[in-house]
């Protein structure tokens, strides 16, 4: 059983480790980003509520993002563990996962740190070429991760959680460093 939070910078390489992690294990990879994405394209409400905020690179309201989370947490792939890839991104939410998590009688075991220099994190998501990949939006949602999201890290090091990666080296290295600290 495996319940972690992956923090870190946007195109730290989250997602990716996130996927390979979470497969090996059978545990659910639980991308905000993504559900998010795939509610913009299926035009729900959630995702046209959510759109004008992603493709500025702002946060989406809380409150958006704390119900989906909330209903897939409780979904059966979930019950055997869980990777949280892009949520908590700001202290209210940081929160609101500890109530919510509470409730439900479980509790993280790591909050993994990836570490990226902001320079190397431009070039990998210039070359990504996502809708909200251009380098004005980049700059800006890097600007957001620092204000908001950042901090968690030092939330989750008081609460003795914190593991960190250099999440500059490839990406087989990453996985390995990884792999010995969460097992
Ligand atoms: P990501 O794929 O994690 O980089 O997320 C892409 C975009 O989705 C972000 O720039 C935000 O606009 C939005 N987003 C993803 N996760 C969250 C979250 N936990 N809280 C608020 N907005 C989010």
């Amino acid at each position: 059983m495996k319940r972690l939070i992956f923090l870190g910078p946007p195109g730290a390489g989250k997602g990716t480790q996130a996927s390979v992690v979470a497969k090996g294990g059978d545990i659910a990879h639980i991308s905000t980003g993504d559900i998010l994405r795939a509610a913009v394209a299926s035009q729900t409400e959630l995702g046209k509520q959510a759109d004008a905020f992603m493709s500025r690179g702002d946060l989406v309201p809380d409150e958006l993002v704390l119900g989906l989370v909330k209903e897939r947490l409780q979904q059966p792939d979930a019950q055997k563990g869980w990777i949280l890839d892009g949520f908590p991104r700001n202290a209210a939410q940081a929160e609101a996962l500890d109530q919510l998590l509470q409730g439900i009688g479980q509790s993280p075991d790591f909050a993994v740190n990836f570490d990226v220099p902001d320079e190397v994190l431009v070039q990998r998501l210039l070359s990504r070429g996502r809708k909200d990949d251009t380098e004005e939006v980049i700059r800006h949602r890097l600007t957001v991760y620092r204000e908001k999201t950042a901090p968690l890290i030092d939330f989750y090091q008081s609460r003795q959680k914190l593991v960190s990666v250099d999440g500059n080296a490839d990406v087989e290295q990453v996985n390995q460093h990884l792999t010995s600290l969460i097992s």
